[in-house]
């Protein structure tokens, strides 16, 4: 294990105050970094500002180049990386380099290559006759100063998937990380600044709810929050407020629906994996399933077999399959909610306690006889539980499925095709799998995002290199030396040419419009002679 990347061990004055990486699986602080101060974020801003315009000036090949050093240094890096992701957010080093470092890499690669063909004018042709003088195209410009406030949960992945964009849009960056991962945030801008990206261009705030405030309060030209309905709120009306434009990656309550004629096995497996991979901190956790009554008892003896086979321990374990949850107030929260559940008529069949081993450590759990209105199936649980709700067919399935704030991603379990994908098209949600669960997340080429409680705006792909951008039209007059036919000078003749010009485009039949041609050929002339005005 190596040392903190900018752990702050040496004097600094009193009123400097820190924020603290803290191994959820012991409790023990394993790093200290210094908050920023309401005055060093105004400066970070300004600084970001000067650099901005030079970074935006350098050919978009140089800015790719940095992002391939990036994707080196993480290739290099890539074990460090996994150690410190594991060990600030407990979760098993497999995660941390499938579900982070991979998809780092590849996003960085993805971006590399894609962004200078993304950032070329664009034409927009005119199908318009009546506009056929004049040329069009899209320009996309930086932003400028994008802030980049962002969860605990995938403290890698998810900044590097939005700072890789920007970055080659042209923008410079205020990242603030969670508070509950600041190693993993400070390691993020020194292997930036390792890149050779020029300083001020990504500037690491730490610190919590306070610092992401003060961002805001700056104006920069964008927000890009990730992170909790409830705090997404907060960001849309401080936003609101000084009209920023933002995107919210918020939080899910994604459901399965596991239709009769579903791969059993296969929809077991994946809930298991769905609903416990990172201890079900995960937007996309499987949190609702819904299956048909014909197998729902089969498919519930799967699951619960498969729940009791699943590995807690200490992330650092290779054995492990699940480690700790972050911290105990998420612990409590999971707890709450079972506890409602249970007083609701639900069943627990397995997992529902903590294990002995440490307070942060949950036994993955299975419950079943849940409905709406128990908190299991309406809040967020952000937690290792699967709840599972018999229902007696697909039209059921998919009434419960969109009965939720919360529209982020569904799945559905079916070896028809047909029937997946006229499933797919009735859920409300962002992203639907036919067959699978989450994995789209890794698809650099899929974007990501939810409606409702879940957010606006994406991220990830083409869709979400377009927010990093301000898109321009520019139009082009070819023959400046016409006055324009709708300019100033109207009359009695302007009017009827107008009238004859509209006939000739419009009229409901090919016979009319002829006949307007052949008989308008003066007003047509009226329309072109205007040319002194
Ligand atoms: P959170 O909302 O508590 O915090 C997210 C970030 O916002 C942190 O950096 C925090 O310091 C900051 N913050 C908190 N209050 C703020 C305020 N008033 N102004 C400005 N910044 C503020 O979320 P969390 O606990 O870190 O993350 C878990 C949540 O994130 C879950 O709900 C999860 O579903 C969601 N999430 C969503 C996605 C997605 O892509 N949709 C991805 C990961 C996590």
């Amino acid at each position: 294990m190596s040392q903190p990347a900018r752990s702050i061990i040496e004097s600094r004055p009193a009123s400097t105050s820190f924020v603290e990486s803290i191994d959820p699986a012991t409790g023990e602080m394993i790093g200290r970094f210094e908050a920023a101060g309401p005055d060093s974020v105004l400066e970070a801003l300004s600084r970001a500002k000067r650099a901005q315009e030079g970074w935006a000036a350098r050919p978009i090949a140089e800015r790719c180049a940095t992002l391939h050093k990036f994707r080196d240094l993480v290739f290099e890096r890539r074990r460090e990386i996994a150690d410190i992701i594991t060990r600030e957010t407990g979760k098993p080093r497999v995660e941390a380099l499938f579900a982070e470092i991979l998809f780092a890499l590849d996003t960085a690669d993805f971006l590399a290559k894609r962004a200078s063909r993304w950032l070329r004018a664009e034409r927009v042709p005119h199908h318009n006759w009546a506009l056929k003088s004049k040329r069009g195209w899209l320009a996309s410009e930086p932003l400028g100063v994008v802030a980049l406030i962002t969860p605990w949960n995938y403290p890698f992945a998810i900044p590097v998937g939005q700072i890789v964009p920007a970055l080659a849009a042209g923008n410079a960056i205020l990242l603030k990380p969670s508070e509950l991962a600041p190693w993993t945030g400070a390691l993020i801008g020194e292997l930036f600044d390792h890149a050779g990206l020029p300083k001020g261009v990504l500037q690491v705030l730490q610190g919590g709810a306070e610092v992401g405030k003060a961002i805001i309060e700056t104006s920069p030209d964008k927000v890009f929050f990730t992170g909790s309905a409830e705090t997404g709120r907060k960001i849309a009306e401080a936003c609101g407020r000084k009209l920023i434009p933002s995107v919210l990656e918020l939080g899910g309550k994604d459901p399965m629906i596991v239709l009769a004629d579903g791969d059993l096995e296969a929809a077991s497996s994946a809930a298991v994996w769905g609903g416990f991979t990172n201890c079900g901190q995960a937007c996309l956790s499987v949190e609702r399933v819904y299956v048909e009554r014909g197998v729902a008892e089969h498919f519930i003896e799967l699951c619960v077999e498969k729940t009791k086979k699943v590995r807690i321990g200490s992330a650092e374990s290779a054995d492990s399959d699940i480690g700790p949850m972050i911290r105990e107030k998420q612990v409590e929260r999971v707890e709450t909610q079972l506890r409602d559940a249970v007083a609701r008529g639900a069943k627990i069949v397995a997992g529902g306690h903590r294990k002995t081993a440490g307070a942060c450590f949950f036994e993955p759990t299975v419950a079943t006889d849940v409905n709406h209105s128990m908190k299991l199936m309406r809040e967020e649980t952000f937690g290792p539980v699967i709840a599972i709700q018999v229902v007696a067919d697909a039209d059921e399935a998919v009434g419960m499925a969109n009965d939720s704030s919360f529209a982020l991603a569904a799945s559905v379990w079916t070896r028809d095709t047909k029937r997946g994908r006229d499933i797919a098209a009735r859920l409300h949600a962002g992203s639907v799998m036919i067959n699978d669960v989450a994995s789209y997340y890794g698809i650099t080429e899929a974007p990501h995002g939810g409606r409702g409680a879940s957010g606006w705006g994406r991220v990830h792909s083409r869709l979400g290199f377009a927010e990093m951008v301000h898109l321009k039209y520019v139009d082009e007059e070819r023959l400046p030396r016409f006055a324009k036919s709708w300019w100033f000078g109207y009359s009695e003749a302007l009017a009827g040419a107008a009238d004859r010009f509209i006939e000739i485009l419009f009229a409901p039949s090919w016979k009319r419009r002829v006949k307007a041609l052949v008989k308008g050929e003066g007003s047509l002339r009226t329309l072109i002679r205007k040319r002194d005005r």
